[in-house]
């Protein structure tokens, strides 16, 4: 007898599982490989003829260890994620020529094999063999994260391993293959990723998601990943009622686009207005700094307003630099923050 959970489990599977599935007639463990790998990042009913056509043409390890790889993955057109084929094609070479052709059945050997974790060898053994091996797949995790409350992104080594001894508890002596079953339906029809059918769940008097009416907070989404950080100073240099834009190299950001000419920092002004223009700017203001984000990193620009006297005005432009008039502005792609700071400094003329 497993733990009250998985009775429950259990319980419901009698009732509600899935007994009819391809593999789960004659849940040999090649059949049941087959359909774990297929399974993985595929929905049960796209599944089927797929599952079917492949069982058709290499009924047993044999067949497909013998089988040219184009065949195969010509088996596997529209499921994607290709690796999975070739690591199933490479499983079965490997397994007839180093177990005559029958698929192992010790754990140890089974995750050795191309393209088997942790949950997939517990899964093909318990199904097929009714070894009692814990799985912690997609569904399984979400089920336990939200019965049992556990915070935190269910992929971090901690968690995971959190989770694993969960599974470990939770996997009963008897009936595993049954309770295995169960819990992949559980997560993919009840407790499901939106929307979970808590109301029809034979979890839900101990669940504890629900109970704090939290389930929606479980599992943690996976942590957004801090983004660099980058700094660069906006050159703006004003005559009147015009300002001067550069054009962007065609790659990078802002590819082609107008920008204000960029500088490292500050201190290089002087001597970039000397070299560029021969000029030497008198004064200039310190613009708050705006932060621009990239998918990749976090811009923060440091504009610099310099007011260029009447003497300065007649800049000899170099080529790929344009005054943009503020009240007349010519049709120019734009960089997003450039177009922030031309409204600022079209308000204050
Ligand atoms: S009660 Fe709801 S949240 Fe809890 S395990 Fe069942 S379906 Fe998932």
């Amino acid at each position: 007898m497993g733990d009250v959970f998985s009775q429950q489990v259990l319980a419901w599977f009698a009732k509600h599982g899935r007994k009819d599935l391809p593999w789960q007639q004659a849940p040999t463990p090649y059949r049941v490989w087959v359909s774990e790998i297929m399974l993985q990042q595929t929905q049960v009913a796209t599944v089927i003829p797929y599952y079917q056509r492949f069982m058709a043409r290499f009924p047993d390890i044999a067949s497909l260890a013998a089988a040219p790889i184009d065949e195969v993955l010509h088996h596997w057109t529209g499921l994607g994620y290709y690796a999975r084929a070739r690591n199933l094609h490479k499983a079965a070479q490997t397994i007839q020529a180093d177990h005559n052709g029958i698929f192992p059945t010790d754990f140890e050997t089974v995750v050795n094999l191309s393209g088997i974790g942790r949950s997939t060898a517990g899964a093909i053994l318990a199904l097929s063999q009714q070894q009692p091996h814990p799985i912690l797949d997609g569904n399984v995790k979400r089920v336990l994260c939200r019965y049992h409350a556990v915070s935190g992104w269910p992929n971090a080594p901690k968690i995971s391993e959190q989770l694993w001894t969960l599974a470990a508890e939770h996997t009963p002596r008897e009936q595993v293959a049954e309770y295995t079953q169960a819990m992949m339906d559980l997560g993919a029809t009840v407790c499901r990723r939106s929307r979970p059918l808590c109301l029809h769940c034979p979890l839900q008097s101990g669940c504890q998601a629900l109970q704090q009416q939290a389930v929606s907070n479980y599992p943690t989404p996976r942590p957004k990943k801090a983004l660099p950080e980058k700094n660069t100073t906006f050159a703006m240099l004003r005559q009147g009622n015009a300002v001067l834009l550069q054009q962007r190299p065609s790659s990078g950001i802002w590819g082609g686009l107008w920008c204000f000419p960029e500088l490292a920092d500050e201190s290089e002004l002087g001597d970039w207005c000397q070299q560029q223009f021969q000029i030497t700017p008198n004064r200039w203001q310190t613009w708050d700094t705006l932060t621009h984000t990239f998918t990749h990193f976090r811009l923060h620009i440091q504009p610099l307003l310099v007011e260029l006297s009447a003497e300065q005005s007649n800049l000899n432009l170099p080529e790929g630099y344009v005054w943009y008039q503020l009240q007349q502005p010519q049709n120019l792609g734009l960089a997003a923050p450039v177009v922030k700071l031309l409204q600022k400094l079209g308000q204050g003329i």
